[in-house]
């Protein structure tokens, strides 16, 4: 009965151009990668900055695991909290210009537990329409209202805190969207957040080690203070090349959710070696690393071949949407690219909305600008092949 129903469904998904399998790369996660014994170009991953198999954090990785073993044994509340845990909060905290930090094991329970732990029957979470799986996930555990605002809409959002009876009113966005690589109006939301008197969470996860002007994330890329933000969450598996994530707040806010929050409470805690790893990404973006600036070297040269070619892209980040439309002009786009050795991830809903089926194209400080150029060349004679018009990226 239940195989006969999985059979079903996998056979719809089928049908729609949706079914998704798993390629095993048999590398680093690097600008070149192998996959089944053939070498691609990647053009699918958050290692923005190369830093997941960078020399000096595999040494950092391999000297803390000799260190402190690979297991953390208990969540950190029992007997899982290492000093190196609190030298990478410090370490973080001190990069994000907030009092305090706290780790959590992956992106996904951060946003999880934050939302379930600010959320509640009183509470009314206000949502980007177009942020992270996490953060709707952790709107439904949250058993608060969910308001849905439209993306980066701040008068929508306006209208809809003016309208709220909520005792406590959540903001959360996305700073840099996943799948679209724009950039959340924080001054506009900080400035709700003062009007309604709401608590502003950002998702910083695509915006650390990627937006300059040195990569600490959203809230220096629009120069606000540091603190501005409640609660500034990020992850270490994106630009950071580890893996695990954080939140960044005032002391008073990360010791209530040492006591209060699930995801934090009842898990074990992120792995030493991870940690260490961690603060040594921390401190190449902390130092000052060149890494940052050639990513941005390739992001606009990629923008400029592609406007050369009449197919503007407006991303101000590392992540570039390529509107395909459907999913199956979406797969056709992505499989003929991928039998020319270019790895570019397509992506269809239910991650992004019926319609605006896309090649999510990430650039990396490691690609060469021969990688890059490359890159522009095969999507727009692609692209044509397949009847794809430039499109307003927004559209
Ligand atoms: N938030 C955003 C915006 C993401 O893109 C991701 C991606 O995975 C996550 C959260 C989840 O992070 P993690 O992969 O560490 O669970």
């Amino acid at each position: 009965m239940f195989l006969s129903d999985i059979d079903k469904e996998i056979a719809v998904l089928k049908e729609m151009g949706r079914y998704r399998y798993l390629r095993p790369l048999s590398t680093a996660q690097d600008a070149v990668i192998t996959i089944e014994g053939r070498q691609f170009i990647n053009f699918a991953s958050n290692n923005y900055l190369g830093l997941a198999n960078h020399p000096e954090i595999v040494a950092a990785f391999t000297a803390a695991a000799a260190r402190y073993g690979v297991g953390t044994g208990a969540s950190r509340l029992i007997c899982g909290h290492m000093d190196i845990h609190a030298q990478l909060e410090e370490a973080l905290a001190r990069l994000k210009g907030t009092e305090a930090c706290l780790t959590f094991s992956s992106g996904y329970l951060a946003n999880l537990g934050i939302l379930a732990t600010l959320g509640g029957p009183r509470a009314t979470v206000f949502s980007d329409e177009l942020n992270h799986s996490s953060i709707i996930d952790g709107c439904r555990l949250s058993r608060s209202r969910v308001e849905i605002y439209r993306h980066a809409d701040a008068d929508r959002l306006d209208a809809l805190l003016k309208a709220s009876k909520a005792r406590r009113k959540i903001i959360v966005t996305d700073s840099v969207f996943s799948m679209d690589g724009d950039i959340a109006p924080l001054p506009d939301l900080l400035a709700l957040r003062d009007r309604y008197g709401a608590v502003l969470v950002v998702d910083d996860a695509h915006a650390v080690g990627v937006l300059p002007p040195r990569g600490c994330g959203s809230a220096e890329y629009f120069n606000l203070p540091p603190e501005a933000i409640d609660m500034q969450m990020g992850t270490l598996s994106k630009a950071l090349g580890t893996y695990g994530a954080y939140i960044c707040a005032p002391r008073k806010t990360v010791d209530y959710f040492i006591n209060t929050c699930r995801t934090f409470i009842y898990n074990t805690g992120l792995p030493p070696a991870l940690a260490g790893a961690a603060i040594k990404a921390v401190e190449m973006l902390s130092t000052g690393t060149d890494l940052l600036r050639r990513l941005w070297e390739n992001r606009e040269r990629f923008i400029a071949e592609m406007a050369a070619r009449g197919r503007p892209v407006e991303s101000p980040s590392a992540i570039m949407p390529l509107i395909t439309g459907g999913d199956r002009e979406t797969m056709a786009v992505s499989a003929a690219l991928y039998e020319r050795g270019l790895f570019v991830h397509g992506i269809r809903p239910p991650s992004v909305p019926e319609g605006m089926g896309r090649l999510r194209l990430t650039l990396m400080a490691t690609h060469t600008p021969e990688m890059v150029s490359t890159a522009a060349a095969c999507v727009d004679e692609l692209f044509r092949e397949a009847g794809i018009e430039a499109m307003d990226q927004k559209s």
